[in-house]
């Protein structure tokens, strides 16, 4: 097998279909759907799938894998031919289900195709009337379309393209043999296309046995597009964006929540706005006081108060390791800054929420932004969020001790006495942090009184303290 070099990612164009030489009626029915430009993956498989070749091809979930080898097949397909021209192999029957679907849909302007879906779950019986009906197009998952060759009810004779999707996973599921026979049944003469969102050695191997020189169409997903999910909203202008806000707040909330603003003002403004509104929320930014910074970034960390507003400057030194979501109240002006906001979410295998509030002013960085990803940007409905839920309070309460590092205080002081003295369960008792001069304990909630009660009037090291709740 000759690899040819595998081509990269280029996301500074955007290209149109009519780019390519598809059938008037395919072109025709994607402007209907509304798309507009082929995502990268299509960009690069599809000139080379619509020659014939042999294509591996891996791209992240949700990148557009299934039209690239849809139009393949559709623009290939000769309608008049009653026979399975085209074989997709999917890992299970919702796979199968979703493709079939999504294949009618391109075809929607293509007369009288047959696509029939062959997968598990269903009574044989009812898959052999349709055959009998020769379908162009069979979907299906490998256990119940090997089951129809062995009965020789579904002939692969004329069989032009077997597109092998979800590699991966169905390497994982064990349909290897199952592959096997299926690929035996097929003419040696034939397209093979091999789709996958991971390209581990098993899949390069499975295209040296099944594929005749296949090309790699490889792009490599940026890490915080992993395990980010990305959402934009939009509102007519800035004065909308704070009902907006608090909409997506509610909507998803979120333990703790970063936004960004863009100015040091806008930070305070908007986060005494949140307060006013009953949303437990700190401002940070660069005008603050060292040990004002430390207690705001102390609570929002062992989870006291929920949403954190900030500076790009102000968040720098924030290193929180499981954020569960950031907004962009405002859009960053550059594109770095932007990745660089929303990679503080989705980190250590979590995954994380990431949502922009937008105007019509920010079409340019829109389109910045857009560029860079390899998907197309994920446009939400403001009226789908849910509206009225209440407030929700954080999980734990900060209280601050005015004894710290110079007082000899460890952590294990201050678990000694609220587990042994307090008799708090040790599950009610979150992070500590000692500073120099203060130490602060977040606690649960529903355990805060008689924490507090029992500090306030207890001693830590033998010394009484002062303890008061921070809010
Ligand atoms: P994959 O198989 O790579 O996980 P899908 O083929 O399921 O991804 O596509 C994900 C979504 O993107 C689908 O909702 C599909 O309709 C949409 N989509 C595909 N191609 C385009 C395009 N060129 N422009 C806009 N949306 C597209
Ligand atoms: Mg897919």
């Amino acid at each position: 097998m000759n690899h040819t070099a595998p081509s990269h990612q280029s996301t500074d164009l955007k290209q149109p279909f009519s780019c390519l030489p598809l059938r008037a009626t395919l072109l025709d029915n994607l402007s209907s759907l509304g798309y507009k430009t082929m995502t990268p993956i299509q960009a690069q498989s599809l000139p080379m799938m619509l020659k014939g070749e042999d294509v591996i091809a891996k791209a992240k979930t949700g990148s557009g894998k299934t039209a690239a080898f849809g139009l393949s097949i559709l623009n290939q397909l000769n309608v008049e031919n009653f026979a399975a021209q085209a074989l997709i192999l999917c890992p299970t029957r919702e796979l199968a289900e979703q493709v079939s679907q999504a294949v009618r849909c391109l075809a929607r302007l293509v007369p009288n195709v047959k696509i029939l879906n062959l997968s598990g779950g269903v009574p044989m019986k009812l898959q052999l009337d349709s055959l009998r009906h020769d379908a162009h197009i069979i979907v299906g998952t490998p256990g119940r379309v090997q089951k129809h060759l062995n009965k020789a009810t579904l002939s692969l004779n004329q069989l032009q393209t077997l597109v092998l999707d979800e590699a991966d996973r169905m390497l994982d599921m064990g349909f290897f043999d199952d592959i096997k026979t299926i690929v035996s049944a097929c003419p040696i003469r034939r397209q093979t296309l091999l789709f996958s969102a991971t390209y581990p050695p098993e899949i390069k191997n499975l295209g040296k046995q099944f594929m005749q020189r296949p090309k790699e169409v490889l792009i490599e997903t940026p890490h915080t597009e992993y395990d980010i999910e990305q959402y934009f909203y939009r509102v007519n202008s800035q004065a909308d964006k704070f009902s907006l806000l608090k909409m997506l707040l509610l909507h998803y909330k979120a333990v703790s929540t970063l936004i960004f603003c863009n100015t040091k003002q806008q930070t305070t403004d908007l986060s005494k706005l949140l307060c006013d509104a009953k949303f437990s929320s700190l401002a940070l930014n660069g005008d603050m006081e060292q040990i004002e910074r430390d207690q705001v970034i102390i609570r929002f960390a062992n989870q006291s108060c929920s949403i954190l507003v900030a500076t790009d400057v102000a968040a720098r030194g924030l290193d929180i390791k499981e954020l569960p979501a950031v907004i962009n109240y405002d859009l960053a002006f550059e594109h770095d800054v932007h990745i660089h906001r929303i990679g503080r979410t989705g980190r250590a295998g979590h995954k994380g929420l990431a949502l922009s509030l937008t105007t019509p002013a920010d079409a340019e960085r829109i389109c910045v932004i857009e560029k860079n990803l390899s998907y197309p940007l994920t446009w939400r409905k403001n009226d789908e969020l849910t509206s009225g839920a209440p407030i929700f309070y954080p999980e734990m309460v900060t209280v601050c001790l005015d004894a710290g590092r110079k007082d000899k205080i460890r952590p294990g002081d201050i678990l000694g006495a609220l587990i042994k003295d307090a008799k708090l369960p040790s599950e009610a008792i979150g992070k500590i942090d000692i500073t120099a001069l203060y130490s602060y304990v977040a606690i649960h909630r529903s355990q805060s009184d008689k924490a507090y009660r029992y500090l306030q009037n207890g001693r830590l090291k033998g010394r009484k303290v002062n303890a008061r709740k921070l809010r």
